[in-house]
């Protein structure tokens, strides 16, 4: 601060003084030997501090508590730290709002004392510090230095405060005119009223160039950002402000940062009227905490929505992987699994076949001169009738079974915990089927196949050591099959070969 306003300051009459009973609390403040017993004492004797602090004791700060009936009761219950705190709050800005003839201007930094105090003690809850009361304190005198200020030099100061339009201004206004800030008048005036230290240092730090040291001091800093969302013309930006701040200093998300403002909308009128002072009318309160609840539930109504669409988002993601995945997995011409995953599902298969002792029979099936369909008829028309024939083959086998294309016009049917008589079965009534079922329709009329098939079998009356063995012993059967003449199943057992 700059020595000639030192000596206005510490010249001046007409500073504010605190009353006789706050100078007793301050005393109280300072001993520490005090206990809750001398600060009842002391309080019992201002009949209006006590009805203030009954009151406080039962107000939504600390509604989650008993009904408190007696002084001595609120005492106990808020402890000595938050009794002092609070005492001095009531009794040393008790002077700082008596009407004047600028009274718009200090009503005005009245009103922000008091919202201030709320929010710093709302946004400590929310970091978890143990000093509501404390933090009230601070905050309440954080701007003590504008009404200082206002009483002492308001020829030079009054103009300053009608010109700003916010407190950025104020403070660039003050450092151009005052050479110093209403913090550090603050934190002087502070200092000469023998203030607890943490309350001069509050407020000393609580505005630019100043940086706030610690939680404590951070919360003090940012309540009168906080304060202005009532304040200010604009409460969103306002808000939208504070919250940057918060979340920058605090790391307050936007939804913690909501509940704090519904806390101070809530303790709003009480602490008012702990006040004495028509700080902002019902309806305005009302207002605040309407357009408060309607921020959050639009902000929840957001979040849900983008929590929506992410979830949207993956699963379509998935889907779409799902998709890739199955079509690597799957022939792109006829849509039943390709050899190479046939390989993994056969080697699972026979894993399986081989630990648990199961059957797992292999259908190497083959179409019959499916050349001459081609010759005759053009390629186009014989993919047709694979795609025909693999979704028919498919359709007669069980969920259970595989059908997968080996190539050309080769097919590989697996069928699980079958024996190879079953399989046989199974294969010649697909393909008794088969061959009345057209595949596609052509000039001369409707297009009809046969297949041969050899059908081998894990765990019958043989064990293959590998997969590739399996496979090529049904593929010998086909062979066979195919040299019996075609549309035919033949099975490697000779017990089952055909009648
Ligand atoms: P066989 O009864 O001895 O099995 O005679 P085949 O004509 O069916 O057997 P071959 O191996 O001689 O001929 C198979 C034909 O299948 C030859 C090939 O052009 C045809 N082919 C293989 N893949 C495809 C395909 O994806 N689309 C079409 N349209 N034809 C294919
Ligand atoms: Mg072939
Ligand atoms: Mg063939």
């Amino acid at each position: 601060m700059p020595p000639e306003l030192t000596a206005v300051l510490a010249l001046c009459r007409n500073l504010p003084s605190p009353p006789g009973i706050a100078l007793r609390i301050i005393e109280l403040a300072q001993d520490p030997e005090t206990d809750i017993t001398t600060a009842a004492d002391v309080i019992a004797i201002d009949m209006a501090l006590s009805a203030r602090m009954l009151r406080i004791a039962n107000s939504p700060l600390y509604a989650s508590r008993r009904r408190i009936e007696n002084l001595g009761q609120a005492l106990t219950m808020l402890g000595l730290n938050a009794t002092i705190s609070l005492a001095l709050g009531f009794t040393v800005t008790q002077n700082l709002s008596a009407p004047g003839q600028d009274q718009d201007v200090r009503a005005r930094a009245w009103r922000r004392s008091i919202l201030s105090a709320l929010a710093a003690s709302l946004l400590g809850q929310a970091r978890g510090l143990r000093k509501a009361e404390e933090l009230m304190l601070a905050g309440l005198l954080q701007d003590i230095g504008v009404l200082v200020l206002a009483q002492s030099e308001p020829e030079r100061y009054l103009p300053l405060l009608r010109q700003a339009g916010d407190n950025d201004q104020l403070l660039a206004l003050e450092r151009e005119q005052l050479d110093c800030t209403h913090a550090e008048v603050g934190a002087w005036m502070a200092e000469q009223w023998d203030l607890p230290r943490y309350l001069v240092e509050a407020i000393a730090h609580s505005e630019a160039p100043a940086t706030p040291e610690d939680t404590f001091q951070a919360c003090v800093a940012l309540s009168g950002a906080v304060a202005d969302i009532w304040l200010s013309a604009d409460a969103d930006a306002a808000r939208e402000h504070a919250l940057q701040r918060v979340h920058e200093t605090l790391n307050l998300d936007s939804a913690q940062f909501d509940q704090v403002l519904a806390r101070i909308g809530e303790a709003l009128p009480e602490i008012s009227a702990l006040f004495e002072t028509t700080l902002i009318s019902p309806s305005r309160v009302q207002q605040l905490i309407d357009h408060a609840q309607e921020l959050a539930t639009l902000r929840n109504l957001r979040e849900m929505q983008d929590a929506a669409l992410a979830r949207q988002r993956a699963d379509e993601f998935e889907a779409r992987a799902n998709r890739l995945a199955e079509q690597a997995h799957r022939d792109a011409l006829t849509g039943v699994l390709n050899r190479r995953q046939l390989e993994a599902v056969l080697e699972q298969e026979f894993l399986r076949a081989t630990r648990h002792g199961w059957p797992l029979s292999v259908a190497f099936i083959d179409l019959d001169d499916f050349k001459k369909i081609n010759d005759a008829h053009g390629h186009l028309l014989g993919d047709q009738v694979l795609r025909a024939f693999a979704g028919k083959l498919q359709e007669h086998l069980r969920n259970s079974d595989t059908v997968a294309r080996f190539g050309g016009e080769e097919f590989i049917a697996l069928l699980p915990n079958t024996t190879e008589p079953v399989a046989l079965e199974v294969v010649r009534r697909v393909l008794a089927s088969i061959v009345n079922t057209p595949m596609a329709e052509v000039d001369s009329g409707p297009l009809f196949v046969t297949f041969s098939a050899g059908v081998a079998t894990q765990g019958g009356y043989e064990r293959f050591a590998d997969v590739q063995d399996l496979l090529k012993a049904a593929d010998d059967v086909l062979y066979r099959s195919k040299n019996l003449g075609r549309n035919r199943v033949i099975a490697r057992s000779p017990s089952t070969a055909p009648a």
